[in-house]
């Protein structure tokens, strides 16, 4: 198949279908790469190639800049309601197009359909959250202590930003980033994950469509990004860097940032801990463990991946969540049957496999799934391992799929001792039905984001982000948007 085309539900005053585009948007057009190496997408739920996306160099990477340079001066100038109309344009562009958009996530990323779903209402939020920060950003004035002068500060757009994304949620994270980028007045290009490219291009294609001008979004994808993002980077019109990926290469960004001193935000690994204490409802902790643990069948960087549980409510945890997790459909992600996708690829595969062998050899009860499914794709089934020994690699790096690692605790000290046990920092779970003791342990634990009683973090008008090796500044909230804004003061006698 060399491309792919979706009909919307009702064609009643929408733009109508059109085929997912799969060249680089670059200025207003979508091109081929010169070189006319494109890169192969695999269905993740089949393993079978589903069409190809241009796969971009050097070059076109930098006429990307120069397309997002060429439109900066004119976006930026652009009146703060006219870009507030503009993003509102997208969130509704995006909405229209929700149920092709989520069948799309779900057939190149293997997610299950009703996660997709989510995503897309997630994503799209991004969009109405900044289109309406889009005219509140205010500035301050003041006097000098001294009387001499006054202070007046102004949020200026930053420049040019260039948006690197993951695979785990192809729309959420780039919305999560052109958002904001355009809101502060700021131009981009989006540099999607190879393995899930199709949704940016789609999404950037009903942007285009919403009325996004053009040079103000570039996209281009690369099967060796490396050389591409550097080189990028290494262009001083390039003021700002927001990445979304694994901890490694967050690292190699922020060497390669360093050099012409661009400013960077980096959303990373994680390896969150969930806190289970005796006097949880544990229905709630149940129905929270399951949003935690399986949306996106564990592929979020907000996933439980430790499960402390106190001792008097441990063993009907564990047979609740085993009880829950084993009665999940799991399946391609199209099938609306399914509430378990596929993971990404093999690799992925291979790490759970590796981290489950290494827990059962140091100890750990396999006491649900356990094992790759022999079927084509790429498969795990919804896996329960309890009684994690200390040491256990799962317990250091993060699982990213579907697999829930148990570990008993008695005291809570040790249990607040052991979620801080980990270079990561990114979100927690506490559930206690004392809230006072439960936000207190929120306090001392070592993350950007606790959540306390319920199983997800995630909102648009909530600031995400890591402490420690998780990562460097927040997206969403009036946050995210101060990422893309330079602080300006003036002085001014009068
Ligand atoms: P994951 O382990 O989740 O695949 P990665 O950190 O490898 O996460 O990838 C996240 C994003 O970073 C992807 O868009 C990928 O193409 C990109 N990426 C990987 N290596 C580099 C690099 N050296 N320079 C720039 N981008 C990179």
């Amino acid at each position: 198949m060399t491309s792919l085309t979706y009909t919307p539900p009702d064609a009643g005053g929408r733009p109508g279908p059109f085929a997912i585009p799969t060249g680089l948007l670059i200025g207003h057009s979508w091109r081929d790469s010169t070189s006319g190496a494109r890169i192969e997408i695999v269905n993740p739920s089949t393993g079978e190639t589903l069409t190809a996306v241009a796969d971009c160099g050097v070059a076109e990477g930098i006429a990307a800049v120069d397309a997002a340079s060429a439109a900066a001066a004119d976006w930026a100038a652009t009146p703060p309601r006219k870009r507030a109309d503009i993003l509102f344009a997208c969130f509704h562009a995006m909405m229209a197009e929700q149920e092709w958009l989520a069948q799309l996530i779900s057939l190149e990323n293997g997610k299950a359909l009703s996660d997709a779903r989510g995503e897309v209402a997630y994503a799209a939020e991004f969009f109405r959250w900044y289109a309406e920060e889009a005219v509140r950003i205010t500035g301050e004035m003041g006097i000098a202590p001294g009387g001499a002068n006054r202070i007046l500060v102004q949020y200026q757009p930053i420049g040019v930003a260039l948006l690197i994304t993951p695979w785990n949620f192809p729309a959420a994270m780039a919305t999560r980033k052109i958002a904001p980028a355009l809101a502060a007045g700021c131009t981009c290009i989006l540099k999607p994950a190879e393995e899930t490219p199709l949704t940016a291009l789609a999404v950037a294609e009903i942007l285009r469509r919403a009325g996004v001008p053009a040079g103000v979004i570039n996209v281009i994808n690369a099967s060796d990004p490396g050389p591409v993002c550097s080189a990028i980077l290494h262009d001083t019109r390039v003021r700002k860097l927001s990445f979304t990926g694994s901890t490694e290469v967050g690292r190699i960004l922020l060497r390669e940032a360093a050099d012409t001193v661009v400013s960077a935000s980096m959303e990373l690994g994680g390896n969150a801990p969930f806190l289970v204490l005796d006097d949880a409802d544990l229905d709630a902790a149940i129905e929270g463990a399951m949003v935690a643990k399986m949306r996106n069948a564990g592929e979020a960087c907000t996933a439980a991946n430790r499960f402390y549980v106190q001792r008097g409510i441990h063993d009907r945890f564990v047979e609740k969540l085993v009880a829950r997790m084993g009665a999940m459909a799991v399946g391609a992600g199209c099938d609306p049957a399914t509430q378990c996708g596929a993971m990404i690829n093999q690799a992925s595969i291979d790490k759970i496999e590796r981290l489950v062998a290494d827990a059962i050899a140091k100890g750990a009860d396999v006491r649900l799934g356990g094992a790759t499914l022999e079927r084509a794709g790429f498969f795990y089934p919804p896996s329960v391992i309890a009684n994690v020994q200390p040491g256990s690699a799962i317990l250091e790096d993060e699982v990213f799929g579907p697999v829930a690692a148990i570990i008993p605790f008695d005291d809570i000290e040790d249990a607040i001792r052991l979620a801080n046990a980990t270079d990561y920092g990114l979100a927690a779970y506490v559930y206690s039905a004392d809230l006072k003791n439960a936000l207190q342990i929120a306090e001392r634990i070592e993350c950007g984001m606790v959540a306390v009683n319920r199983g997800l973090v995630s909102d648009a008008a909530a600031p995400f982000g890591g402490m420690k090796q998780s990562g460097l500044g927040r997206e969403g909230s009036h946050h995210g948007l101060t990422e893309y804004c330079e602080i300006k003061y003036i002085a001014v006698s009068w």
